[in-house]
């Protein structure tokens, strides 16, 4: 491997607008500490008053732009007047000023007189080509620039896409990919100087030659959103409502951009951008920025608000429509979004020929443009999917018709087949991606072969280990994976991984035979979120029963099962991905270490379906709040009653935390668990994780758990908890339900009737915490709550 003269340790971000704030803030977020810069707006007092401005929008942005408020004090605001020279200290310059040129061109004429030689520049620009940003440049800032193009929101959107010019140090691109994708999370795309690039190329091709179709052949606003929203495998925002989160004015500065700068394009018209769209620009209706575009939310006398949606004939805002058709009705009958796609594009009525028609133009543009744009069709689809969250890419959508003729012949309604189509039939094996033994292959459209699609260095697939007969049981709800080097993965895969009797018995049997095979044990899954509890559905049923029994011994079964995992004889180590609650967070708590995804969404919510937390979750937060005997002893935590105090305030709010490293100011992660920011690489940094405590183990550094008595205040304090549960329900904070669940809460956390001066069991806890949840399932307003969660997704607040 070549060496490189780059790294990266302190970042300039000059532009502090919604894009490089919320660099500064995903910087901050993965530990980097950066300079944020604007302009001096003139006779201004405070000089860096627009980086300032900037980054508190940053801080108050929904969704959340930082892991977490603290992460703000590692960005430092100044302008460009006065601290340019600081940037000398910095290992890279990111540009995400406004998209002009000249004023790009002037900041690099001075960015280039005051940068160390090897910082590294580069621009966040949305298409301007990278051979004209260095126009007037020498050989060393020429060396040291390339483009990285965010997308926006930054922290939430995987696409990076990274552009170099030819003079670009060639060390400096491969060193950007692997920063990129280990350090910042991101899918790396790697794109050619083409215009916009590869996502904003064939993305707002597909989002102009929709919002033509629709003027032309009469759709409205919300039926374009309906029909090709998740029915078409694309968010829930689709278009129009996309175009209104973006801003109009940026899809008016992208489209007349690629209307100038790609003269040969050979659907240029397109780029045109609908003069609706001109005068909503000149009329300041941007989208969601400017409080109205394709969509307007207005406050209704009574409070609250209602959405209108445009009617694009007269241009007035008015109430949104039902859409109701036969097509989206077809296609919500599936689970599986490639099933949806096809009952979709199979419709026979309106929703079907608008999903025909957009689908068959998007598909044609990229099967036309794509080696002009890029260096394989995966770089297309990776791009759609993170820049745009799809669920497929552009090939990936071939495919499917490929593999269902009647369809493709119905969607193309007699356009050719472009050339690329015709050679994957002819040359290929009649797809662009086959997959051999678990390894997904793509069709290299340079030498008309199969090769395998890039993955990060390492990583570890769930396809491959099942392909490659790795799985050593598997009992329907969960399997024990083998994931060589003696490390074994305990995979859940029930409906939203909820937590059901097959994933308790294979947790105990990854405990009591994997010691035999393996070293370590790691807890992932394949799925977007790790659990979301246990299975309402079954203690629900239990409860309208009378099957008291039943229930106590499933609770009793998940107890047991976590604290087998908390003793176990080899590490464990859980490695938690989007949302890990109730239960999948009780599961979590009892392994040894985590390694978890950044974007992890951990909590106990179990009051919220108006029970406690029985799987351990209570006694778990109690011990990570000092509740041991032996803090409690060494008097570190502020007396028995303050981890009773704190565990007590987040579960009783069911907190959530909105990130991993939330998750550790919550205690639901420890400070010495691992965080790491690329989905694709979690389960080969948790295996690394398990490798390195079993290595640990075998030279005496690591041993098991040993049982932990606790010290709980008892009674007095219960009734201190109690006395703020009366207090709030007084004012009318909380209902009367909630609050029978919070004294219950109360009783479990501080122990019961027990003796500050008598030390408990952890047994002595999980039998406060199953007689409290059996209680309480008893009651008809935890199963209303309970009922309600399953029927409509939504908490019940009776
Ligand atoms: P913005 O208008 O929100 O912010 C631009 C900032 O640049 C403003 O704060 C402005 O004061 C500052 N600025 C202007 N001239 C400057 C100068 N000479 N020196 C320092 N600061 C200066 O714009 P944005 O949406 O953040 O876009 C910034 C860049 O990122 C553009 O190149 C844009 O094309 C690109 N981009 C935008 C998006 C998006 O969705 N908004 C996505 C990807 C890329």
């Amino acid at each position: 491997m070549s060496t490189t003269p780059y790294r990266i340790r302190k970042v300039g971000v000059i532009g502090a607008g919604v894009m490089g704030a919320a660099i500064a803030a995903h910087l901050a977020n993965v530990g980097i500490p950066s300079l944020l810069l604007d302009i001096v707006p003139p006779d201004a007092k405070d000089r860096s008053i627009v980086a300032r401005t900037g980054l508190e929008k940053a801080l108050k942005a929904r969704p959340a732009a930082f892991y977490t408020k603290r992460g703000a004090q590692l960005v430092t605001v100044g302008n460009i007047e006065d601290d340019l020279q600081a940037l000398a200290e910095v290992d890279w310059v990111i540009e995400a000023v406004v998209e002009r040129l000249d004023i790009k061109h002037s900041l690099y004429e001075r960015l280039e007189k005051v940068l160390a030689p090897h910082t590294i520049i580069s621009s966040n620009t949305s298409g301007l080509p990278a051979h004209q940003l260095i126009e007037g440049r020498g050989p060393e800032f020429r060396r040291n620039f390339l483009i990285t193009h965010f997308f926006n929101p930054v922290r939430y959107m995987p696409l990076l896409e990274l552009v170099p010019t030819p003079d670009t140090d060639p060390t400096l691109l491969p060193f950007m990919r692997d920063f990129g994708t280990e350090v910042l999370g991101k899918g790396v795309v790697l794109c050619k100087d083409t215009p916009n690039f590869i996502a904003n190329r064939v993305g707002v091709y597909g989002f102009l030659s929709t919002i033509h179709r629709a003027l032309a052949e009469g759709y409205s606003v919300g039926e374009v959103d309906t029909i090709l929203g998740p029915s078409m495998g694309r968010p829930k925002s689709a278009v129009f409502r996309t175009a209104d989160l973006s801003g109009l004015d940026t899809l008016a500065h992208v489209a007349d951009n690629l209307y100038q700068n790609a003269p040969e394009d050979p659907w240029r018209e397109t780029f045109k951008l609908p003069e609706i769209i001109r005068q909503m620009v000149a009329k300041g209706q941007l989208g969601e920025k400017s409080g109205q575009g394709f969509y307007k939310r207005v406050k209704q006398p009574g409070g609250g608000s209602e959405i209108l949606e445009l009617d694009l004939k007269t241009l007035e805002y008015g109430p949104k429509q039902k859409v109701r058709l036969a097509s989206i009705g077809a296609a919500r009958n599936y689970d599986d979004p490639a099933q949806r796609v096809l009952a979709m594009l199979n419709g026979d009525d309106k929703g079907g020929q608008l999903a025909r028609e957009t689908t068959a133009d998007s598909l044609i543009y990229a099967a036309t443009l794509a080696a002009e744009i890029a260096d394989s069709v995966v770089a297309v689809d990776e791009a759609m999917r993170w820049g745009f969250n799809f669920d497929f890419g552009s090939f990936e959508v071939w495919d499917l018709l490929l593999k269902n003729p009647q369809v493709l012949e119905k969607t193309l309604e007699g356009r050719e087949l472009p050339e690329l189509v015709q050679r994957v039939r002819e040359k290929g094996q009649g797809t662009f991606y086959v997959e051999t033994n678990g390894v997904r292959q793509y069709f290299d459209f340079k030498d008309d072969t199969y090769k395998p699609v890039p993955v990060p260095a390492g990583s570890i697939t769930f396809t491959a280990l099942k392909a490659s007969n790795k799985v050593v049981r598997d009992n329907g709800s969960a399997a024990l994976i083998d994931l060589g080097d003696g490390v074994a993965c305990l995979e859940f895969h029930t409906k939203m991984n909820s937590i059901d009797e097959g994933i308790i018995e294979m947790i105990r049997y990854a405990v009591e035979e994997g010691p035999k095979q393996f070293r370590a044990l790691v807890v992932a899954n394949d799925a977007p979120d790790f659990s979301a509890g246990a299975n309402l559905f079954l203690v629900l049923m239990g409860a309208r029963q009378g099957e008291w029994d039943m229930i106590n011994s499933a609770i009793n079964g998940l107890q047991q099962a976590n604290q087998m995992l908390k003793y176990s004889s080899i590490p464990v180590v859980a490695a938690p991905t989007g949302r890990a609650l109730g239960g999948g967070c009780e599961i979590i708590m009892h392994c040894n270490h985590t390694r978890a995804l950044a974007e992890s969404y951990i909590g106990l919510v179990e009051v919220g379906v108006g029970v406690v937390p029985a799987g351990g979750g209570c006694k778990e937060l109690l011990l990570r709040h000092g509740a041991d005997l032996e803090r409690q002893k060494a008097g570190k935590t502020g007396g028995p009653f303050t981890p009773s105090r704190k565990a007590f305030e987040t579960i009783a709010m069911a907190t959530v935390s909105t990130s991993a490293v939330e998750a550790q100011e919550l205690r639901f992660l420890r400070k010495t668990d691992r965080l790491s920011v690329n989905r694709a690489v979690l389960l080969r940094d948790a295996k690394a994780d398990a490798l390195q405590l079993a290595e640990a183990q075998a030279a005496g550094k690591w041993q098991p758990a040993q049982p932990q008595l606790m010290i709980l205040p008892g009674s007095g304090a219960r009734l201190v908890l109690e006395q703020q549960v009366d207090n709030l329900l007084l004012t009318g904070k909380v209902s009367e339900h909630d609050a029978v669940v919070a004294r219950h809460l109360a009783r479990v956390l501080t122990g019961g009737n027990c003796s500050p001066l008598t030390p408990l069991t952890e047994q002595q806890v999980l039998d406060l915490e199953r007689e409290a949840f059996l209680s309480l399932c008893g009651m008809e307003k935890t199963q209303e709550r309970m009922q309600a969660i399953l029927m409509t997704g939504k908490p019940l607040r009776n």
